[in-house]
C-alpha cells in the first residue's frame, strides 16, 4: 500500500524537496493534497505533474482562477485551507513544511484525525510545543522530525532508553557571518545574510541561520520533540555540517548521525520510517575528501539570538510564542530592509522584555501572544 501524503509549502525549499522524493518513489508514495501561499506558477507545475485531490492557496482570488483551469482538484484558501489540506480525510501522513507559526492549528487539527505528522515547521513546535506533542500522545500520534538535526537525535536514539542519555550535542555551522566578529555585523546587507555555506534553503531560515536564532528554536525544538531539560542540551559549532547531531549517553558512548548536507535525506527518512530506502543518483559521503572535521566551542555572546531562545525556553509558558513570534516579524522587517541586522536580536529581546509569561497556555492564548507580540514589533518601527 502506497503512503498517501498531505504537504503544507509545496513550493517552499522543503516543499519542493518532498516532491522530488514523492517522484523517486512512484511505488511507496502519493501526494494527495497540497498547499501553498502566492507562488502561482510553481503551482502549475505541481499540479501539472502530480493529480491530486485537493489544494489550498493564501488569496481567495489565486483560488477562483485555479479552480477554473483545474475543475477535477478542490481549491481552497487561507487559513481555513491550510486545515483543510493539514487534515485532508485521505491522507496517512502530513509533511508540514509551512514557513511560521501559521503551521500549528492546521497540525492540530491534523493530529485529531490521527494522520502522522512529519515536520519541518520548527516555528508551531517553538510557539507551542506542549500542545502538539498532548495531542499527539492522546491521539497515539507520532511526530516524526524532518529537520536534520532531529533527525539525527531521532536516529541516535533509536532503539535506546531515555533515561540512559547523558545529554544532546546539536551541531551548528555557523551561518553567513560565521567568520565575522559582532562588531562586523553592524552593516550587513540582505544580500550576504542570504548567502549561506553549506545549506540551500528558503530565505527566513537563511537569516536564522546567521543570526544563530535558527539554533536557538532548534534547541527548543529538541527539548520538546525529545522531553531533554535545556541543560542537558549542548549546542556545539561544526562548519562542515556532517554531523548532523549527536547523542552522550551515561556509560560515555556517543552515537552521531552523519551524511552529506542534503535535506532530502532527512525528509525521505521521515516518510519511509521505520524502513530505509535507496536514494537514486544522491551523493554518498566520503570522509576521504572531506579528509577533517573541525568543532568549536559555541560563544553566546556572539550569537545573542541563541541565548535569547534558550533563556525564553527555560522561562517557558508563552515566553517561546514570544520569541517566535518577534523572530519572525522581525526576520520579515529586516527582509524588507526596514530594521539593520543586529536590530533582529534588539527587537526580540524587548519583546521578550515586555512580556509577562503565561504557563500552560491553551491555542486561544497562544494565538492572541503570537498576534499581539508582532504588533508589538511593528511598532517599534515608530
Ligand atoms: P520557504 O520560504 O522556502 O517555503 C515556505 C512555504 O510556505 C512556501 O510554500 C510558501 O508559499 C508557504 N507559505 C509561507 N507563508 C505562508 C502562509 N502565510 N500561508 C500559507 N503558506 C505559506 O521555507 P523553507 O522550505 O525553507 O522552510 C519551511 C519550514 O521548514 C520552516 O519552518 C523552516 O524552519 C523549516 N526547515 C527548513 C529547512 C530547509 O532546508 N529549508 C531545514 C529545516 C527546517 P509560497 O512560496 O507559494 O508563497
Ligand atoms: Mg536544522
Amino acid at each position: 500500500m502506497k503512503k498517501r501524503i498531505s504537504l503544507l509549502g509545496a513550493t517552499g525549499s522543503i516543499g519542493i524537496q518532498t516532491l522530488d522524493i514523492i517522484k523517486d518513489h512512484p511505488e511507496e508514495f502519493q501526494l494527495v493534497a497540497f498547499s501553498v501561499g502566492k507562488n502561482m506558477e510553481e503551482t502549475r507545475k505541481i499540479l501539472k505533474q502530480f493529480p491530486v485531490e485537493a489544494i489550498s492557496v493564501l488569496h481567495e482570488e489565486d483560488a477562483r482562477l485555479l479552480h477554473k483551469e483545474f475543475p477535477k482538484v478542490q481549491v481552497s484558501f487561507g487559513d481555513e485551507g491550510l486545515v483543510q489540506i493539514a487534515a485532508h480525510t485521505n491522507a496517512d501522513i502530513l509533511v508540514n513544511a509551512v514557513l511560521g507559526s501559521v503551521g500549528l492549528n492546521p497540525t492540530l487539527e491534523a493530529i485529531k484525525k490521527g494522520i502522522t505528522i512529519a515536520i519541518a515547521n520548527k516555528e508551531t513546535l517553538v510557539t507551542a510545543g506542549h500542545l502538539v506533542m498532548q495531542a499527539a500522545k492522546v491521539h497515539n500520534v507520532p511526530i516524526l522530525p524532518v529537520d536534520s538535526e532531529h533527525s539525527a537525535l531521532f536516529q541516535a536514539l533509536n532503539g535506546e532508553k531515555k533515561s540512559d542519555v547523558s545529554k544532546l550535542v546539536i551541531t551548528a555551522s555557523g551561518g553567513s557571518f560565521r567568520d565575522r566578529t559582532r562588531e562586523q555585523l553592524k552593516h550587513v546587507t540582505v544580500k550576504e545574510a542570504l548567502n549561506h555555506p553549506n545549506w540551500s534553503m528558503g530565505s527566513k531560515i537563511t537569516i536564522d541561520s546567521a543570526t544563530m536564532m535558527n539554533k536557538g528554536l532548534e534547541v527548543i525544538e529538541a527539548h520538546v520533540l525529545f522531553d531533554i531539560s535545556y541543560d542537558d542540551i549542548e549546542v556545539l559549532l561544526h562548519r562542515e555540517s556532517i554531523i548532523h547531531s549527536m547523542i552522550e549517553f551515561q556509560d560515555t558512548s556517543v552515537i552521531a548521525q552523519l551524511g552529506t548536507p542534503d535535506m532530502r535525506v532527512p525528509i525521505q527518512y521521515a516518510l519511509s520510517y521505520p524502513n530505509r530506502l535507496h536514494r537514486p543518483h544522491a551523493k554518498r559521503l566520503n570522509l576521504v575528501e572531506i579528509g577533517k572535521l573541525h568543532f568549536e566551542e559555541m560563544n553566546y555572546t556572539r550569537y545573542h539570538a541563541l541565548k535569547l531562545a534558550i533563556d525564553a525556553g527555560k522561562i517557558g509558558g508563552t515566553m517561546t510564542t514570544v520569541l517566535n513570534a518577534a523572530n519572525e516579524a522581525a526576520v520579515a522587517l529586516f527582509l524588507q530592509e526596514k530594521i539593520s541586522f543586529l536590530e533582529i536580536d534588539e527587537f526580540i529581546e524587548r519583546a521578550m522584555f515586555k512580556h509577562v509569561k503565561i504557563s500552560s497556555p491553551d491555542l486561544e492564548t497562544i494565538l492572541h501572544v503570537d498576534a499581539e507580540t508582532r504588533k508589538t514589533v511593528q511598532n517599534m518601527l515608530k
